[in-house]
């Protein structure tokens, strides 16, 4: 099998598995426990925390709190945000969010927020001055992704937190979860407020996230009850699940800044856009504006579905875009939002290289799919 969609999930890395192991055997103990074994295991999550905290670049542990996923640190980051302010009903964001952040302001734009929803023009990119325009005194929260999942088109949020800062009150809330551990991130030295990431996007288990809370801010709690994280999401932790993103963590950072997957991911970018006839690259052609390892493809005219179940057939896992909407026929949000073509959009396919992918699998790769829309095309009326 060669796996080329690690924008939906990675693989375990074996120095991680090995590292939840010990948690999962004789390491059971509870971290608030007063006795020895108690002990040791909350040391596993503080350095656990503080490998996050150094991933992140955050200023220090403590703005680290364990969740359960990407999806929970952005719900929680939004709700948090808006019940520390509840006289202010304005939120900005984009069309191009992922669902963790879309559908919840969806929900409450029903519930009585108004949402301000930023377009993105043809190559992703947002326009900065129409945001810094939709900035208001009761804006309370402003909530953009850093990478986007289905294109890897990066938003520029440092710049964009300092806008919020000047012309507003609002909290700025990024979701991280398919940035961290493939670009380099250092949240201290941004304006940034709350930034959510997900293990199993850094080859780390499912099931366990993080979100950041900057120094000094007051985020309601997730969940009343045992105390744990510092009273802000109780319950017994996760040691296994911790010690498996502390451990993504740390190798993420020793294989930053990608440099390998980019150059794979280049070579096989190009010998697509220029080999294969018509197809075209969806997002900028600036490749320092997206992450180093997506390329969002079309192939105009034909079917994403079916290129995609002859690659799986030959044992090769790409997406059409969000894994997400694997099961829905319908044009992606985000392709619709960069104002792609039907045509252009059905025939889509994301490729998402990762640390483990290797030269030899990127020449099969190429070889393959130059021989299957090669083939489908033959069978075009
Ligand atoms: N945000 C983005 C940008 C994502 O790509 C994903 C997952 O695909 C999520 C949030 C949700 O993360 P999780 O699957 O850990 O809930």
């Amino acid at each position: 099998m060669i796996y080329f969609d690690n924008n939906a999930t990675t693989q375990v890395a074996p120095g991680v598995f090995e590292a939840m192991k010990t948690f999962l055997t004789h390491a059971y103990g509870n971290p608030s426990s007063a006795h020895d074994l108690g002990h040791s295991v909350r040391k596993a999550v503080s350095e656990a925390r503080q490998s996050v905290a150094n991933l992140l670049g955050a200023s220090g542990p403590d703005e680290i709190v364990f969740t359960s996923c990407g999806t929970e640190s952005d719900n929680w980051a939004i709700l948090g945000a808006l019940e520390a302010n509840p006289g202010k009903k304005h939120i900005v964001t984009t069309r191009v969010e992922h669902e963790a952040v879309r559908k919840l302001c969806e929900k409450l734009q029903k519930n009585g927020y108004e949402v301000t929803w930023l377009d993105v023009d043809s190559d992703g990119s947002l326009e900065l001055e129409q945001f810094q325009k939709s900035l208001r005194s009761d804006t309370v929260l402003v909530s953009v992704m850093l990478a986007n999942n289905e294109t890897g088109i990066l938003f520029p949020v440092e710049e964009i937190a300092e806008i919020v800062k000047s012309n507003s009150d609002a909290l700025f809330h990024v979701d991280g979860v398919n940035a961290a551990g493939k670009i380099p991130i250092d949240l201290k030295n941004t304006a940034i407020d709350l930034f959510s990431i997900s293990a199993h996007k850094f080859h780390g288990p499912k099931g366990i996230g993080a979100l950041y809370i900057r120094d000094g801010l007051n985020l309601p709690p997730h969940s009343i009850g045992g105390g744990q994280e510092r009273g802000r999401r109780a319950g017994t932790e996760a040691v296994h699940q911790i010690a498996g993103i502390g451990k993504a963590a740390e190798l993420a950072m020793k294989h930053l800044p990608l440099s390998e997957v980019r150059r794979l991911r280049d070579k096989f970018e190009d010998e697509i856009l220029n080999t294969i006839p018509n197809t075209k690259l969806n997002g900028t052609s600036d490749r320092s504006k997206r992450l180093p390892n997506t390329s969002n493809i079309s192939f105009t005219g034909m079917n994403g579905e079916v290129i995609l179940a002859m690659l799986d057939q030959a044992g090769i896992c790409v997406s059409t875009g969000s894994a997400c909407n694997a099961e829905v026929q319908k044009m992606s949000p985000v392709l619709e939002t960069m104002n792609i073509p039907f045509t252009d959009a059905m025939g889509a396919i994301r490729f998402s290289l990762g640390r483990y992918n290797t030269e030899e699998e990127v020449d099969f790769v190429l070889s393959k799919l130059k021989q299957i829309v090669t083939d489908l095309r033959k069978m075009q009326p």
